[in-house]
């Protein structure tokens, strides 16, 4: 039991801080909690300003008494002793506000997690469709790639059936020129 509640702890509601409250908590009268440097620095901007807002709701501080710092590490019976000369009904009283602050920062807490889950959950959407796109886009692309190697091996196959009918036709002309010149060359002797 000892040890659940050393894990358990509550977290600073500074946006964006959200570190684990180990020994210094900084509580509010609007149920939010910081962290000691947080807590710290709200400490000072209250004593220059005292109608500073809350950072975590808004909620302006009438007094001194909205925030107090409180010491978390004190054993036990030291924290007993601060309700101690109360009657029954003062503690159960006091016992019913600080459960109900707890449970409020557990509820934040659970909340932020639903939120991020969601917002994960959507992120993870859109890159899965952004995936499936550029997938879908790769076969397209795959297919145009398997479209102009045929065209071109095509193309190759033209060109080298153009050359060697262009070496055929030149070699004919070649043949019937040199069938010429000897034709010529016969007459030539026979009129000598
Ligand atoms: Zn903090
Ligand atoms: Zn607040």
């Amino acid at each position: 039991m000892a040890s659940t509640v050393t894990r358990d702890r509550l977290v600073c509601n500074s946006s964006g801080c959200y570190q684990q409250i180990e020994c210094t908590a900084w509580i509010t009268l609007c149920s939010h909690v910081f962290c000691a440097e947080h807590g710290r620095e709200l400490r000072q901007r209250l004593t220059a300003n005292p109608g500073s807002p809350c950072p975590a709701c808004g909620s302006l501080f009438r007094d001194g008494q909205s925030l107090l710092e409180r010491k978390l590490d004190h054993p036990v019976q030291v924290r007993a002793l601060q309700l101690c000369g109360y009657n029954p009904e003062v503690i159960m009283e006091i016992a019913t506000v600080a459960i109900a602050f707890w449970n409020h920062q557990k509820l934040q807490v659970c909340a932020n997690l639903t939120r991020k889950n969601e917002f994960y959950k959507e992120s993870a959407l859109v890159a899965r469709k952004e995936r499936d796109d550029a997938e879908e886009q790769l076969r397209r692309v795959k297919v145009q790639l398997g479209q102009v190697q045929a065209e071109n091996h095509e193309l190759k196959e033209k060109m080298v059936a153009t050359k060697r009918n262009r070496r055929r036709d030149s070699s004919e002309r070649d043949h019937k020129k040199l069938g010429i010149e000897k034709q010529r060359r016969q007459e030539d002797d026979f009129l000598l």
